[in-house]
């Protein structure tokens, strides 16, 4: 009697520790399971720092808008590989330029440009580019949808041209307003504009290598010279309006300032619509006529 009961003692412990092994090996598997997903569905993956190392962006937060792409720092990458697609208006068309801002004046200029809903295309120049209080309103420029290229850092003909600094200080000024508003502009005015100065092939073909583009105009208002003279300046940008397609050189100045409603009036009665430069709908418009540029 006494072997038997032992006997099956030893088969229930058995039994028992076979049981025992199974839910070990289920609880295992199934905790591991569980664990997985939910690591994938709640848990974030690590975010990766920004090229600036200081900040860490969860990329995972911030809803993929077009707006956030294009800010993205990709500065290294190759400037541009998308084709670029001239933009055939049907109509008549007037881009508005400022030239050597920002300045005191380019929140004023934006002001009038706000309320009479129009946008315009900013060629700024390095110098004020740093000057900390004027960044503010450069940032507010790109907001509205205005374009800012830029126009060196020293404006000084003899350092651009004769001693050949004008790639590598154009360079240094989109790089400070990429780091000012986020964009990535290709577009910059040659101070004192392309001809004389970029009669220099060389410098043109760094231009060209670097993917850099150049605009002159087609209408210069003079209105640098012409202070406390308003009225001059809107006769010479009427008097300059011949052709349907004009980009009118004008500068962040009180005269242009005072100027800058009655011209906006102008083309509207003449019929034309207000453009601002577009990277991706670049069309050649240089002294020089460089059709790389
Ligand atoms: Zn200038």
């Amino acid at each position: 009697m006494k072997t038997p009961r032992f006997e099956t003692r030893k088969k229930r412990k058995r039994l028992k520790m076979r049981y025992l092994v199974i839910l070990f090996v289920f609880l295992f598997a199934t905790g591991f399971f569980v664990g997985k997903t939910h690591s994938t569905s709640e848990l974030p993956s690590t975010p990766k720092p920004t090229e600036k190392g200081d900040v860490l962006i969860p990329k995972f937060e911030a809803p993929i808008t077009i707006e956030s792409v294009e800010k993205d720092p990709v500065v290294e990458e190759p400037i541009t590989e998308e084709p670029i697609v001239e933009e055939k208006s049907e109509g008549k068309v007037v881009y508005l330029t400022f030239d050597d801002g920002p300045s005191e004046l380019t929140g004023q200029f934006l002001d009038v440009l706000s309320e009479l809903d129009v946008l315009a295309t900013f060629f700024m120049q390095g110098s004020n580019l740093k000057k900390e209080h004027l960044q503010e309103n450069v940032r507010r420029a790109v907001k509205e949808g205005h374009y800012v290229g830029g126009h060196s850092m020293t404006h000084n003909f003899k350092t651009l041209y004769s001693d050949r600094q004008f790639v590598p200080e154009m360079k240094e000024t989109l790089a400070l307003i990429h780091e000012i508003t986020g964009t990535i502009p290709r577009l910059v005015r040659p101070p004192y504009g392309s001809t004389p100065g970029l009669k220099n092939e060389k410098i043109r073909h760094q231009l060209a290598e670097a993917g850099i583009k150049v605009w002159d105009w087609t209408i210069d208002s003079n209105d640098w010279k012409l202070r406390g003279n308003p009225s001059q300046i809107i006769e010479n940008i009427k008097r300059g309006t011949t052709t349907d397609r004009e980009i009118v050189l004008m500068h962040e100045k009180p005269q242009t300032l005072a100027a800058l409603p009655e011209i906006i009036q102008f083309y509207r009665e003449q019929g034309f619509e207000f453009a601002v430069y577009n990277d991706a709908h670049h069309f050649v418009l240089n002294f020089q006529n460089d059709v790389d540029l």
